[in-house]
């Protein structure tokens, strides 16, 4: 058990970081994070904050030495200059190598008995047209590596579209094109002696491939498929010997869940956990990756939904508090372009005949 007093490492210095170390920071943890020049938002709330490259093996190396346990807030930090400080790391960087190649994650998970969306690699023009010959369109082409929030995805509506395609110049893989009642993710916490935790499942609501609000209760259909994502959720983290807090993200179906991607991290449909949960899941990302009890994860109120700010939106995001059932969380990001993610707003409500407590 790493005690409170001892000194987290986190890799990334994004928004999930942020809200990871103030969490830490409220267990009384010390929070050091690394992440290469940028925009480091969370460099506003942690005790130090080191810019250097992830390759630089030295930099990594007086980073790991000074910290008990090391997490990290982005997944597509390189794999192999963490083999290094693997010893430190949770999760594993065997987890993060599986969860950057889309098509390592699909071929994981159908291993474990896990319906991904029906897949084809595509290294030439040649595959894309014998996926798409296997797959039907509409269908979506995505680079196995780095695509994030719909970036990296390119949806084809018929053959010829996939002839005058040009390719991107990286490994990719064709989806068949999934039709779905709604989305859905599975966050859970796993302890290293294998106690694992749930949140509920939200519903999932995208715009223009960026997630823009969830919603729970979620509908009846993700209720009834909500117990085999998790089997299989469960089964991806005792696989890897998981340690932290892991997302599977699902398409509900008429034919069940099926699998869409993983993260090795703490997820943007997991925010609402913050005020809408008894343990939020960064709570819990603390707590598991110090080897501490994990936390309630029931729903506190009977409706919560959490809206993303996005962009613009950002400069008067704060006018939401004329409601007062809302919390607005600001990233603290200088630059709001269109489809940045800013900040979220969670609403926790009750109906008017039962008062809140
Ligand atoms: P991703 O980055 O793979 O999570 O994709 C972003 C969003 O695009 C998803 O949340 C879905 O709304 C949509 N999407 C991605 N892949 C598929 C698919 N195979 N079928 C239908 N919709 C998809």
């Amino acid at each position: 058990m790493i005690e409170p007093g001892g000194t987290i490492g986190i890799l990334g210095g994004g928004q999930l970081g942020r809200m990871l170390a103030i969490s830490a920071a409220q267990l009384g943890y010390h929070v050091i994070a690394f992440a290469p020049e940028g925009d480091a938002v969370i460099a506003q709330v942690c005790s130090e904050y080191v810019s250097a490259d992830w390759h630089d093996a030295a930099a990594l190396k007086a980073f790991a030495d000074r910290c008990d346990v090391i997490t990290l807030e982005f997944e597509n930090v390189p794999a192999a200059p963490l083999e290094a400080i693997a010893d430190k790391l949770a999760p594993h960087p065997r987890a993060l190598a599986i969860a950057q190649d889309r098509l390592a994650e699909k071929r994981f998970v159908a291993d474990l008995g896990g319906t991904p969306a029906p897949f084809h690699a595509v290294d030439s023009h040649s595959d894309l047209l014998a996926g798409i010959d296997a797959l039907g369109t509409p269908a979506i082409l995505k680079t196995r590596r780095d695509g994030y929030d719909g970036k990296g995805q390119w949806r084809i509506s018929s053959r010829e579209e996939a002839e005058a395609l040009d390719l991107p110049d990286a490994p990719c893989i064709l989806e068949g094109f999934v039709q779905f009642e709604c989305e859905f993710s599975v966050i859970l916490a796993r302890r290293a002696d294998g106690v694992v935790a749930f949140w509920e499942s939200s519903e999932n609501g995208h715009e223009d491939g960026i997630l823009a609000r969830s919603t729970l209760p979620a509908p009846g259909i993700v209720g009834a498929q909500v117990n085999e994502a998790r089997k299989l959720a469960k089964a991806v983290a005792d696989k890897l010997g998981y340690v932290g807090v892991l997302t599977l993200e699902f398409f509900a179906s008429k034919d069940g869940p099926i699998f869409n991607e993983m993260a090795p991290r703490t997820h943007n449909s997991g925010h609402w956990t913050i005020e809408g949960a008894a343990t939020s899941q960064f709570e819990n990302q603390v707590r598991a990756i110090c080897g501490l009890p994990l936390g309630d994860t029931r729903r506190v109120a009977p409706r919560v939904t959490m809206e993303n700010v996005i962009g613009p939106a950002a400069a008067t995001a704060h006018e939401a508090l004329a409601d007062p059932t809302a919390h607005l969380h600001l990233y603290g990001k200088t630059q709001a372009p269109e489809g940045r993610k800013m900040g979220h707003i969670t609403r926790l409500e009750w109906p008017e005949e039962e008062p809140a407590r």
